[in-house]
């Protein structure tokens, strides 16, 4: 199946530095995504994981044309994202949706419902079916009586949905979700998933989901990256990848899910340390200070990426399958 979205060798630079930093000739620019590579297929979930500060929202906003100094190929249904104006910039902020973080506080409390879902098609000047928010609200689970109330008075749950349903608003292709089920009580958090499930289903949407947490990965990716100081360290088939992680870091996220059976928590890798500072990355590996498995080797030389049918990884010493006994 033909990419939707395709990135290639993408490099996201920040400068941090102020006036100061300037006049005194320093390089205050870092590199928050530093050579990345995926494709994802119309229908299809990638999962982007990673500790916070990994780079996983400054790649889901390049992917979506949005900030930063990017280099490198980003293109959406074979088209560049960059350098987009008039018409193609609005098919992109179009085709391309973001669900936010924390529901409740992203909708706005002067609208209600109706106004909220009514918004997208005012800020792209387009006429609103007669009946769509209703379709709308029908179509993420909640009832048509939903359109007259206001933000305040739904529960999280709720405005995790009417949030779902101003996404979908004006039928996007891709859909970015950032901590979709953030602040949720687990049950609400099975049902936002399912109901994402159903609509990558039903629409043959894309779904870009960035989270923390593996159970959602598990539950709802084809794909997953994991991201290390912007790189992607592991990238590949999600149940490839979590039934034999081949990065020590892949493995350390892992293993530090409550959920894994205890077979898999005997042999678990410890994180220790901190993520190391985007400023001052380190000489060869970049994780080789909180690699348990480290040798001089790593220290010295970045490993190469190594490809399989289902993933790909980048370390010098990959985790292999233990042999049966
Ligand atoms: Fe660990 Fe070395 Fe592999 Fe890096 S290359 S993850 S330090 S074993």
């Amino acid at each position: 199946m033909s990419a939707l979205l395709t990135v290639r060798d993408l490099h996201v630079r920040f400068n941090t530095g102020g006036p100061l930093a300037r006049a005194l000739g320093r390089d205050t620019h870092i590199e928050g995504v530093a050579g990345v590579d995926l494709d994802i297929a119309p229908g299809e979930t990638m999962a982007l994981v990673g500790e916070s500060g990994s780079g996983k929202t400054t790649l889901a906003r390049a992917v979506a044309g949005l900030g930063g100094d990017i280099t490198g190929e980003v293109l959406f249904d074979g088209k560049p994202v960059a350098g987009r104006t008039g018409g193609e910039a609005k098919a992109l902020r179009r085709d391309v949706a973001f669900m936010f973080q924390d529901a409740v506080s992203s909708l706005s409390p002067r609208f209600t419902i109706r106004g909220l879902i009514e918004e997208p098609f005012r800020i792209h000047g387009q006429p609103i079916p007669e009946g769509e928010v209703e379709r709308l609200l029908g179509l993420v689970g909640l009832s048509a009586e939903m359109a007259d109330r206001r933000p305040h008075e739904l529960s999280g749950g709720q405005a995790r949905r009417v949030g779902v349903a101003r996404a979908l608003a004006l039928e996007p292709r891709l859909v970015i979700a950032d901590e979709p089920t953030a602040g949720l009580d687990v049950s609400v958090q099975s049902e936002v998933l399912n109901l994402l499930n159903d609509l990558r289903e039903r629409l043959d949407l894309a779904i870009l989901i960035i989270t923390h947490n593996l159970n959602i990965v598990r539950h709802v990716a084809d794909k997953m990256a994991i991201m290390y100081l912007g790189r992607f360290v592991e990238i590949g088939e999600t149940q490839a990848i979590f039934a034999q992680p081949r990065h020590p870091y892949t493995k350390a996220l892992l293993s530090a899910n409550p959920i894994i059976d205890a077979e898999a928590r005997r042999d678990r890798i410890a994180l220790e340390g901190e993520v190391p500072s985007l400023t001052q990355r380190p000489e060869g590996c970049e994780f080789h200070g909180r690699c348990p498995f480290a040798r001089d080797l790593c220290a010295r030389e970045a490993p190469d990426r190594t490809r399989e049918p289902a993933r790909s990884y980048t370390c010098h010493f990959p985790l292999e399958e233990e042999a049966p006994a």
